[in-house]
């Protein structure tokens, strides 16, 4: 089914180094509502003369709007730019589980106007492509909107991918397998450009791009998982990626050094196998002398309600996983100086469970520095934290091509 990496690297892939000046004034735009020209100078710190020269190609295109208001008294009217909400729209798909993918589509501004489920029965990396095409399909054609004004498709993984290449290198139940191009082989099915990222990375865009805070173009985000657990790093805006595509993978970053917990990625002493649902749950498993058993038969909310009856077993897995996850964001607050650190959680008693642990172990590796200067919440992950990131992810990618 897949076609190989050499023959399909070309079709659809991000293109590198490309001037982000567009999707910095569209950003602005959309995050204001409305902006004047000399707003968006001031905003983005951009030369008026390229915001004028921007700004009108993106007027003749028919993808912004000039909105002219007269003052009340004396005075010029005041002209400020509008996203037409119809000019275009991109498709964004997440799983939803393990047997279902949710496609939805959405406008230029990140209004959702459909949206579908799709069932799948498992997610696996040989036939994820064919159901991704045929979701897709699906939806589009369920919308009623013209194909051809759909410009781009942001695709959610839950495992390891190369953004830059379209690549997955790692999908849960899949296991490590070779490297599967499904970014390009979806994007020649559609024929709709597509970019591929993970669900952690897309919990942090949901949030750049659609939170209410005011510290949004400067964060790190730690997402907390049904099972596993990753990163993301915005910084100035822009979200970080390595030069290779891959995104932050703090669940392998190292909190122990000598007979620490095996890791699935076959190392040992990994953040994932302490402070990840899965990683708490196999150690219960490996407790209890069920080192093989499927995690899936174990129930992390009895596992909480052993806790709270004050068991021994639960209580050390919950402070081991407070202190992992607590020593990790203190030495990567140490080495990166993030200013916010938002941890969001998959299971809503996660954070009631480790928060002593973690708010011990920040407090004495923390450089005290940094303390008064650093800001970590957790909250609950929402169910639209999912279709707001796959939004968040296409758009992106259409603002910077426009
Ligand atoms: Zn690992």
């Amino acid at each position: 089914m897949l076609n190989s990496i050499a023959s399909l690297k070309k079709a659809n892939v991000i293109t590198k180094g490309s001037d982000d000046s567009t999707l910095r004034i569209m950003k602005h735009i959309r995050r204001a509502g409305a902006l004047s020209r000399v707003e968006l100078a001031q905003a983005t710190g951009m030369a008026k003369g390229s915001i004028t020269e921007i700004v009108g190609r993106l007027v003749v295109q028919g993808l912004l709007e000039e909105h002219i208001s007269l003052p009340s008294g004396r005075g010029r009217p005041r002209v400020s730019l509008r996203i037409i909400e119809d000019a275009a729209y991109v498709v964004g798909l997440s799983p939803a589980g393990n047997d279902t993918l949710s496609a939805d589509i959405i406008d230029l501004n990140g209004n959702r106007l459909f949206s579908s489920q799709y069932g799948i029965g498992g997610l696996d990396v040989a036939t994820f492509a064919d159901h991704a095409v045929a979701a897709i399909e699906s939806a589009i054609v369920q919308s009623g909107i013209e194909r051809e004004r759909i410009r781009h498709a942001g695709i959610i993984l839950p495992g390891q991918v190369d953004r830059n290449a379209g690549v997955i290198l790692w999908l849960p139940h899949s296991g490590w397998h070779p490297p599967a191009a499904v970014g390009p082989h979806i994007g020649q099915a559609i024929g709709i450009p597509v970019t591929i990222d993970n669900r952690a990375t897309v919990v942090a865009r949901a949030e750049h791009w659609f939170g209410l805070g005011d510290w949004l173009d400067d964060f790190t985000c730690i997402a907390l998982l049904e099972r596993g657990m990753g990163g993301a790093r915005y910084r100035n805006g822009h979200l970080q990626t390595g030069v290779n595509g891959s995104n932050s993978e703090i669940a392998h970053v190292k909190v122990a050094f000598e007979q620490g917990r095996p890791c699935f990625c076959g190392a040992s002493g990994c953040l994932g196998a302490y402070a990840s649902v899965g990683g708490i749950i196999r150690q219960w498993l490996r407790g209890g002398g069920e080192a093989e058993a499927p995690i899936g038969s174990r129930d992390f909310s009895a596992l909480v309600d052993l806790a709270r009856s004050g068991d021994g077993v639960a209580l050390a897995l919950f402070r081991s996983a407070g202190r992992a996850l607590g020593t990790a964001i203190a030495s990567h607050i140490n080495e990166a100086d993030p200013g916010h650190v938002l941890i969001v959680a998959a299971e809503p008693e996660l954070e009631a469970m480790i928060a002593p642990a973690f708010h011990e172990a920040v407090g004495e590796h923390m450089l005290t520095t940094l303390v008064d200067k650093t800001h970590i919440e957790f909250r609950t992950i929402a169910e639209g934290d999912f279709w707001k990131g796959a939004a968040s992810l296409a758009l992106e990618q259409l603002y910077r091509q426009l």
